[in-house]
């Protein structure tokens, strides 16, 4: 998409381009079709937003595609930072829009805490932002939350909804305090939503909370790298059987090209079809594959005719 020159979801993008780098320029980008991209590939990470769905409504195809590409013997993981969402509310979702997918095809950033607990040095109880099903991210990283501001230096942001501006300022006097970290789950700066409307999602409350109170912060998800050894793990496939395919160059296609996974640009949702050349060129991150929609092969039945 166009974002304004200023915007935070610009800058934002712009700050993860530069933490990972640019990735290496490559001298064409291919259109390819689901069915041209089978023939190389066994597994298929899926995006959600803009690839299968915009929230409740189904993206044209997707459920088709994801279809034929299990009819074809080949293996499917949603991979998603839409941590609004315990896993498997991920998948009742994208089921109930008619996306055929079975339990454990969806990997979460969410998931990302229990494993990287350790690491970002969690012991104690978290003050915790997001939706009852995101709630399951704490329980799976054995993690109590509290909603005393004196309790923890922790704050856990999973999603831009399901608090009330009140909770933003408890947040805020935590991350005031000396050794504070935010913690998000979900470091989408934007959302498609029904009906071509561009949501700013939880990226950007989290760096405007860092820039007024200075506090560390640890994002997990695309594009950054830990979530692509968790999905190739699920997945179970060495990472050059692999393509990622999803809409967003500063995500999908940084973090799949920074984690030296193959990758497409699929054009159903932030970058439309007649911008993508232009949308590539100036973030100077590259996908192999440029893939129109997840619409599979007709089947033509042969008939013979006496
Ligand atoms: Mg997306």
């Amino acid at each position: 998409m166009l974002f304004a020159p200023g915007s935070p979801e610009l800058q934002i993008y712009r700050e993860y381009a530069r933490r990972l780098g640019h990735t290496v320029p490559l001298p064409e980008v291919f259109v390819r079709t689901l069915e041209a991209l089978s023939e190389t590939y066994d597994g298929f990470f899926l995006d959600s937003y803009g690839v299968l769905n915009r929230a409740e409504e189904l993206i044209p195809g997707a459920a088709e595609g994801v279809k034929w590409l299990k009819d074809h013997g080949k293996k499917v993981m949603v991979v998603t930072n839409n941590a609004a969402l315990a896993e498997e509310d991920n998948v009742e979702l994208l089921r109930s829009i008619g996306i055929p997918l079975d339990p454990g095809e969806v990997v979460c950033s969410g998931s990302l805490l229990a494993r990287e607990r350790k690491n970002l040095g969690i012991d104690g109880p978290v003050f915790f932002m997001g939706l009852p099903s995101a709630r399951k991210y704490l329980q799976d990283a054995d993690l109590e939350s509290t909603d005393n501001p004196a309790e923890t230096r922790v704050v856990v942001m999973a999603s831009s909804r399901g608090y009330r501006m009140r909770r933003i300022a408890e947040a805020q006097r935590i991350l005031h305090q000396p050794g504070s970290l935010l913690v998000v789950l979900n470091p989408d700066a934007i959302a498609p939503r029904p009906g071509g409307v561009m949501a700013r999602v939880s990226g950007v409350t989290a760096r405007s909370l860092a820039r007024e109170t200075g506090c560390q912060v640890a994002l997990l998800g695309k594009p950054f790298g830990e979530i692509y050894d968790l999905a190739l793990e699920r997945i179970g496939l060495p990472r050059e059987r692999v393509v990622a395919l999803g809409d967003t160059l500063a995500t999908d296609i940084l973090g799949a090209r920074n984690a030296g996974i193959d990758c497409g640009l699929v054009l159903t949702g932030v970058t439309p079809p007649q911008r993508a050349e232009q949308e590539i060129q100036s973030w100077k991150i590259w996908p192999q594959w440029l893939v129109p929609n997840l619409q599979p092969p007709r089947e033509t039945v042969v008939r013979e005719v006496d």
